[in-house]
């Protein structure tokens, strides 16, 4: 078999393997603390439940229109038009089958072999992979340390920019650092985007994940509504990560372009899936603000006991469902020089899995902090509490 010279360009998630690797140590014997994995262990909203089971009953089995269900656009628009103070319609919204896809179809749409973009690096690695096997040049751009949270690095961004330059994506409420803009960051990357022409792929996957403050979309600034596609989730609002449901929100051109890729790649999204997204968007919130409450229990906690492990320094960020706190001083008291060797070693002897910072790209040149990741949407507190108790006993020893 001789694959195509374009796969040795895809990436992957590389976080999945750590998984199976938690998995096999704990099929052993051993306990395992689950932080790695942006997953929930929370149970999706009873009437999205019930919405989807009566669709399937209702018939809502076959094909849809490959644009997504009407009546779904249209509340998506509208959650979006109240939550961003914008006004999109629904001609604007593509349901997907799930957020992820839309960073392929923005890619594929906007894209050509050779053009260069920018991505967050730490980031969620299926941009890389996704701007490399579609043939464009990937140009990380990165963040540095404040003193309430991780900043952008404006200034390194626009030295990054050529005249190849086409496309910016841009995670706000970030995976992996949960880094949010401040408003004068957002208007400087606006300013960026329209000087440059850039078109902004704006993952907003964790948008409503938020603890405190209201969130503000880098598309609802002055010129960039025209230039921005949004990538919307029922993922980790609705704690739906394995429904596999979302959209991408377009200038309305694009948003034809986006349809017709999904007639190309999966004809629909799954439709009876959609009225349950339906229910969950236009029902009863009080079950998504329990999902945010019993994350910011979790979100306090995990602060609270890694910030007390010597050598490990944590900013409390309000959104995300993710700490990554500075381990460089824990690493160089334990002697341990690797990435791999301080998680390895952290699993065997305490069972706490986490990712690291090359789980969401290759470190940059000049950079000397090292960093790991701890997403807490899967474990319960009493575990929380257990497993990094176990951490904090192992590096202080
Ligand atoms: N974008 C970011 C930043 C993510 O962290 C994730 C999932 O973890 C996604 C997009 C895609 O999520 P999904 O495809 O489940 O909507």
């Amino acid at each position: 078999m001789k694959l195509a010279d374009r796969i040795k360009n895809l990436g992957t998630e590389t976080a999945f393997a750590v998984g199976a690797e938690a998995a096999v140590f704990a099929s052993k014997g051993n306990k395992v603390y689950p932080f790695h994995l942006g997953d929930l262990n929370i149970a999706t909203p009873q009437n999205v439940v019930d919405a989807s089971l009566e669709a399937i009953k209702d018939g809502k089995t076959g094909y849809c229109p490959n644009a997504g269900v009407p009546s779904l656009r249209e509340a998506i628009a509208e959650d979006i038009n109240k939550s961003h103070g914008m006004d999109y319609a629904m001609e604007n919204v593509i349901i997907q089958p799930g957020g992820k896809p839309v960073i392929g179809k923005f890619i594929l749409a906007l894209m050509n072999p050779g053009d260069e973009v920018l991505y967050p690096n730490p980031g969620y690695p299926i941009y890389e992979s996704q701007i490399q096997f579609n043939g464009g040049v990937a140009v990380p751009y990165s963040y540095k340390e404040g003193p309430d949270g991780f900043l952008l690095d404006i200034d390194s961004i626009e030295k990054k920019i050529t005249d190849k330059t086409k496309l910016l994506i841009f995670n706000d409420f970030q995976n992996p650092m949960a880094a949010e803009a401040s408003v004068e960051e957002l208007k400087k990357i606006a300013a960026l985007a329209i000087k440059h022409n850039l078109f902004v792929l704006c993952d907003e996957a964790y948008f409503d994940m938020r603890y405190s403050g209201k969130s503000k979309s880098l598309a609802s600034l002055p010129g960039m509504k025209e230039r921005c596609v949004l990538l919307y989730t029922f993922s980790k609002k609705f704690a739906m990560t394995g429904w596999r449901l979302g959209a991408a929100i377009a200038p309305k051109e694009l948003a034809v372009i986006l349809g017709k890729l999904n007639t190309n790649d999966e004809s629909c999204s799954n439709h009876f899936v959609q009225y349950g997204a339906l229910a969950g968007l236009t029902g009863d919130q009080s079950p998504v603000k329990a999902i945010v409450e019993e994350l910011r229990k979790r979100r306090d906690k995990g602060y609270e006991i890694l910030n007390s492990i010597k050598g490990f320094k944590c900013f409390k960020p309000e959104t995300t469902f993710y700490l990554f706190p500075n381990v460089t001083e824990a690493m160089n008291n334990l002697g341990i020089r690797t990435y791999d060797e301080f998680r390895v070693t952290a699993l065997e002897k305490t069972g706490v899995s986490f990712c690291t910072r090359l789980h969401f790209g290759s470190e940059l040149p000049g950079e000397t902090n090292r960093y790991v990741r701890f997403a807490y949407s899967g474990i319960n507190i009493p575990e929380m509490e257990e497993g990094l108790a176990k951490l904090k006993a192992f590096i202080e020893k």
